[in-house]
């Protein structure tokens, strides 16, 4: 049985059409900038893309694609079940659901909380449930593996009724990827991941550090809201919760002005006025760009902090893990990371830092010193797996009512 993967945005469609357990995957897809007139997908199959224009094509259009090109190859009747990537599951989700009205409603409910995200999930949900009408549908929600953080971690230092009336607590996201990174992290150090005490760091556009004691979180860097914790590739991370308030007085700006500023031009962008993208940052930095330099060890800085940070919500320190786009290729980023944390034991090996690039996962720490991993994520494989035991769990039950 194979499993499609659907992450739907608000102007893209990414899909993988994999095996959950072996991780065998026979389509990758991305459509982009749906709706415009510049809309393309691009396929991936065994290694060899292929790009394809299609302007102005919707969501539903994009589905229509991708039945065609699962009958090409083959697979159309062999698809068992489509998991989905759905961004905010509140306090609602802490596991992964079978999707009807009830869980549609849900996720419905927590748009407030993630007005860009949820919207662009349930128009995918609904879009995929007319494509494959017969098939079973299940949300894999961002913020579930961060449903076992305890109160201490969890609730601002608000009044109460802001948390009773309007959910305002930390949520926190990239979920899938860290609960991923900590069993493959467990693998590489030969232990059973229910004894081990890690921090994992997702750096990608996206950034957060979550605490990961026994396989479960503890404490996470994003919030409410995913503008939260570190320095990002547009985010501005933690700013002086007065700053909207500033902001309005001193430049006129409105709230909504202020939101857009540190979502989209803030974090490395912001910092360096040149670019969100840290491979490009480390390139200016090192030909003397001035902003990129400063950008790079903002970045670091605050990242080295947040490491240090989460470690309080353990009771030992195992690993440290890096993965996304930065944490898996920048070995720049990781040394002045590890630099800054010789507090809590680690010590750099150049070579092996500078030998794990995507892909190559490995120990980037000296022996003696706390182990330092890099780990390649797997979100789609994570949603895949997540997908195919909640399918197995509820079988049973219904051949039993059968
Ligand atoms: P992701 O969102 O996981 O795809 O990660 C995107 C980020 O990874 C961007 O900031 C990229 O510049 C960064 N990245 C990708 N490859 C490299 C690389 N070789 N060196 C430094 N950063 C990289």
């Amino acid at each position: 049985m194979w499993t499609l993967v659907l992450n739907c945005g608000s102007s893209s469609v990414k899909f993988a059409l994999l095996q959950a357990e072996s991780g065998e995957t026979a389509l990758l897809g991305l459509a982009e900038r749906l709706g415009g007139p510049e809309a393309r997908l691009v396929l991936t199959r065994g290694g060899q893309k292929t790009e394809s224009a299609h302007p102005d094509v919707s969501y539903a259009g994009v589905f229509t694609l991708l039945l065609s090109e699962l009958e090409r190859l083959g697979l159309r009747e062999q698809v068992g079940v489509v998991g989905h990537r759905v961004v905010h599951g509140g306090e609602k989700f802490s596991a992964p659901a079978l999707i009807d009205a009830a869980v549609l409603e849900s996720i419905r409910a927590c748009i407030p909380l993630a007005p860009l995200h949820n919207p662009a999930n349930l128009a995918g949900i609904e879009a995929a449930q007319q494509a494959f009408p017969e098939l079973p549908q299940v949300a894999v929600f961002d913020t579930a593996f961060h449903q076992t953080l305890p109160p201490v971690a969890y609730r601002y230092a608000v009044p109460e009724a802001w948390y009773s009336g309007y959910g305002v607590r930390r949520y926190g996201f990239h979920g899938t990827s860290h609960a991923y990174v900590a069993q493959q992290a467990a693998r590489m150090l030969g232990r059973p991941l229910a004894e081990l005490n890690l921090v994992t760091a997702h750096l990608g556009n996206g950034c957060s550090v979550a605490a990961v004691s026994g396989g479960k979180s503890l404490d996470t860097s994003m919030g409410l809201t995913p503008l939260e914790g570190l320095v990002m590739g547009t985010r501005s991370g933690d700013v002086d919760p007065n700053l909207h308030e500033y902001l309005a007085r001193q430049a006129g700006l409105s709230l909504e002005e202020v939101t857009d500023a540190l979502n989209r031009h803030s974090g490395l962008t912001g910092l360096s006025g040149l670019s969100g993208d840290m491979r490009q940052l480390e390139e200016a930095a090192a030909q003397g760009h001035a902003g990129a330099v400063l950008a790079v060890e903002v970045f670091v800085y605050r990242l080295a902090k947040s490491v240090a940070a989460m470690s309080v919500a353990l009771p030992t320190l195992d690993a440290l893990v890096f993965t996304g786009g930065i944490g898996e290729n920048s070995a720049g980023v990781r040394a002045k990371v590890l630099g800054r944390l010789g507090l809590l034991g680690f010590s750099l090996d150049e070579a092996a830092n500078d030998a794990a690039v995507r892909g190559g996962a490995g120990h980037i720490g000296r022996p003696g010193s706390t182990p330092a991993l890099v780990v390649g994520t797997n979100e789609e494989l994570m949603i895949a797996r997540e997908a195919a035991r909640l399918l197995d769990s509820v079988r049973p039950a219904a051949g039993g009512q059968a």
